[in-house]
Parts: structure tokens; sequence; C-alpha cells
């Protein structure tokens, strides 16, 4: 056995001792508040057994593995329906940012052993009504407050910030100068006098997103991450991170064996629906493209054990993924009839199929909107010219609102 397929069963062993503990079966029925409070237990219990901060630094308490047992330990756990979405987004960009960018290094160890032990989340303020896709148009700002900040203006679509602790932000300093330089890379406290949370319903049932007000919220110069007017590229090393995480090869839906096992026990026209040739041929291209997913990220962590940074791969993934994740289980509830249209606001998107088709809209938006990651590809990996981009070069006062 190779040292990676050890620590892969290793790993699995325990997960299943724990999952009777906090696996699916455990948090049926709980509240958002009680589940996020096993979820916390859950963190603490992957801290103890050494599998928080996998491929972190010993230093700041993480295991000093590569992002290849990461993955292992990832893709074991999924199996299990743990509840861990609560730090996903905290421990996937904004901590791995503070580690790498935080000012103050005690500060810093301090905030990465709590978010690692589940006791502290981080939430990432990046998009605004007027600052989604086109991140570098955001208008929240922050201006000089004596030796310090003040900043002012909305966030939205702010995943888990009615639970988080802190939050990683970008904010205009500099309207005078071309959007991409005129903005700067903070972190925030979100107890602070001056934020304030509301939190949006989504149609899945659930409110896990949230607009997120800074009323004249004091920051200190030692929050800042980026130089003044340096925070563009800080935001994009963020999102580089954050479209290798926000993807599976099922894009987070039910596994393709589900389907399989649903064309198996399901009638069509008189005989079980896995013997329809179009049930057959969208089976055999789903895994396929699965494949073709997987191989596609098993080399970009090759390249990341390296020692190189994520690539624009990743948008491949996510764009790929979350699309026939969709298209898979539009077929499902259509397989299902009538029982297709039974809802439950608390199932989950890795089992159930029409949990997975009334969330993956989101899905393809969240973490980068589809077409936007067209643009990537077309513009990082094939080389094409840029989009048409007016605004280019024009200082942020002078582009008409
Ligand atoms: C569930 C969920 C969780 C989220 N969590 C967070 C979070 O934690 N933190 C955070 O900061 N943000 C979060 N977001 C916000 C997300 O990043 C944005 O919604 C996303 O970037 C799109 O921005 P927008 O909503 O402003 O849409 P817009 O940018 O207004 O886009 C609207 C449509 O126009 C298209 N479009 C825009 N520009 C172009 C172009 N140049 N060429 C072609 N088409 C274009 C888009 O693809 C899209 O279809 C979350 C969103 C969702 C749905």
């Amino acid at each position: 056995m190779s040292d990676l397929e050890t620590y892969r069963s290793t790993a699995r062993a325990w997960l299943e001792s724990v999952a009777p503990t906090f696996g699916r079966d455990a948090r049926v029925g709980l509240s958002v508040e009680d589940d996020l409070a096993l979820g916390r237990r859950y963190q603490r219990a992957k801290f103890d057994a050494g599998y928080a901060g996998i491929n972190w630094p010993v230093d700041v308490g993480g295991q000093g593995l590569t992002h290849i047992e990461k993955l292992a330990f990832d893709t074991e756990e999924m199996v299990f329906g743990m509840p861990g979405g609560y730090f996903g987004i905290s421990l996937g960009m904004p901590v791995p940012i503070l580690i790498r960018f935080g000012a103050d290094k005690d500060f810093m160890k301090e905030r990465v052993l709590k978010a690692l032990k589940g006791e502290e989340i981080w939430c990432q303020l990046f998009s605004e009504p007027a600052g989604g896709s086109d991140l570098a148009g955001l208008r929240t700002r922050a201006e000089v407050d004596g030796n310090g900040w003040k900043l002012n203006g909305q966030k939205l679509w702010t995943s888990w910030a009615q639970y988080c602790d802190y939050g990683v932000i970008v904010a205009r300093t500099d309207p005078t100068v071309p959007k991409h330089k005129g903005l700067t890379y903070y972190w925030v406290d979100m107890k602070a006098p001056g934020v304030d949370v509301r939190p949006i319903k989504l149609a899945g049932g659930d409110s896990h997103v949230n607009e997120v007000f800074f009323d004249d919220v004091r920051l200190e110069d030692s929050q800042r991450m980026s130089p003044v007017g340096g925070g563009f590229a800080v935001a994009m090393t963020t999102l580089m991170i954050e479209r290798y995480i926000a993807t599976d090869s099922g894009g987070f839906g039910p596994h393709i064996d589900e389907f399989v096992d649903l064309a198996r026990h399901t009638d069509l026209n008189g005989k079980p629906a896995i013997e329809d040739g179009r049930i057959r041929s969208t089976i055999a291209r789903n895994y396929a493209m699965r494949s073709g997913l997987e191989s596609i990220t098993t080399r970009a962590m090759l390249m990341m054990r390296a020692g190189m940074e994520p690539g624009a791969e990743g948008s491949l993934n996510k764009l790929v993924a979350v699309r026939s994740r969709q298209k898979l289980s539009e077929l499902a509830l259509d397989l299902m009839g009538n029982s297709g249209f039974a809802f439950d606001a608390h199932a989950s998107v890795k089992t159930d199929w029409a949990a997975s088709w009334i969330n993956a809209p989101t899905g393809r938006i969240a973490g980068g909107a589809d077409e936007m990651l067209l643009n990537t590809i077309a513009e990082r990996i094939l080389g094409l010219p840029q989009d048409h981009r007016p605004d280019k070069g024009v200082p942020f006062n002078a582009i008409p609102a």
C-alpha cells in the first residue's frame, strides 16, 4: 500500500468511527444553531485527530502535509454528510489569506488556531450590489481616519456572516485612479460597532447568505492586508483558491452511483430506466466528464505539490461540474415523476435530487458566475483576446454609475 493509500484508509476509518456522532443521520431535524454547535464539536474532533489544516504549515497549527492528502481526506469526508459547511469558506479562503498576508503574526496565529478548532469563523466580504462579477467596481469605502481607517458601505451575499467573528474585506481607498488600482484589502471584526448583518432567505429555504452594512466602522492600520491600492491582487489570489475549493467533480450534487441506482429501480415505458438508451448515454457522458475533471484536478494538485500556484483550471472544473449536476438532477426529478416534487428544506444536496436541483442555480453564481468563468477560460487557458472593457484605464470616479 502506498503512503497515500495508507493515509486515506486511516482517514476513512476515523471518519467511520465518528460518523454516528456527527454524520448525516445525527443531523436530521436539527435547527441551524444546533447543527452549527455540532459542527464546532466536529471541527474540534478533526483538530484533535490531526485532520484540521492538513496542508497548512505546522507552525500555525496545521499538519504540514500536501494538497494531495487534503484532497484525499476531503473526498473521503464528503460521503458522510458531516457538518463542515460552516467552516468551508472560513478555512478555505480568509484564514489561509490571513496566514499569508496578516501583518500582526501573534494575532494571526491566535486566530488561525481558534479557526482550526471551530471556535471562530471567518467570512469573505467581497460582493456588493454594484460589485459582484465586476469585483473592482465595488463602492464600499475606507477613508483615512487618524492613524487608521473608517469603513462605510454595504456588502451582499456574504455566506455565514451572521455566525462569523471576523471577515476579510476589499474596500475602495482611492476613487481617483482606475478601478482596479484604488482598492485595499483588510480584515474586519464582525462584532465591531457599526457592523449590521441581515440574513437573506434563498429559494432552497435556508438563510446562509446576508447583507452586511458598515457604518463608520473603525479599522486599525494593522488590519490592512495589502499595500494601499494593492488590494485587487490579494483578492484575485483569494478567488483563485476559491475556484479550486468551490467544486468537486459532481459539483457538490449526489454521486453518479445514486443516479444509476435510481435508474435501476425506476420504471420507464414498462422497463427499468437503466435499459433506456438516453439514460445509459447520460450516465456514460456524466461518468466520462467526472473522470476528466478528476484528472484535471489531480494534475493541478500535482502542480501545487511542486510549488506552483493554483491556476485557471479551477474555473473549468466549477463551470462543468455544477452545470452537469443541474442537468443530471433535472433528469433524476423527471424519472421520479410526482415524488420528485416532494421538497425537504433540510435534505442534503449530496443525496437528495430535489435539493440538489433547487440549489444548483446558486452554485452557478457563487464563486464566479458561468459567463465569468467562460471569460477566464477564454483568456487565461485558451489565450483568446480580452473581453471588451470600456472602463479600462478610466478613473473610477469618472465611470458613469
Ligand atoms: C449562495 C451564494 C453564496 C455567496 N457567497 C458569497 C460570499 O461568501 N462572499 C462574497 O463576497 N460573495 C458571495 N456570493 C456572491 C457571488 O460571488 C456573486 O453573486 C457573483 O460573483 C455574481 O455577482 P452578482 O451577483 O453581482 O451578479 P452580476 O455580476 O450582476 O452578474 C449578473 C449576470 O451577468 C453576467 N455577467 C456579468 N458580467 C459579465 C461579463 N463581463 N460578460 C458576460 N456576462 C457577464 C453574470 O455572469 C451573471 O449571469 C455568493 C453568491 C451566492 C449565490
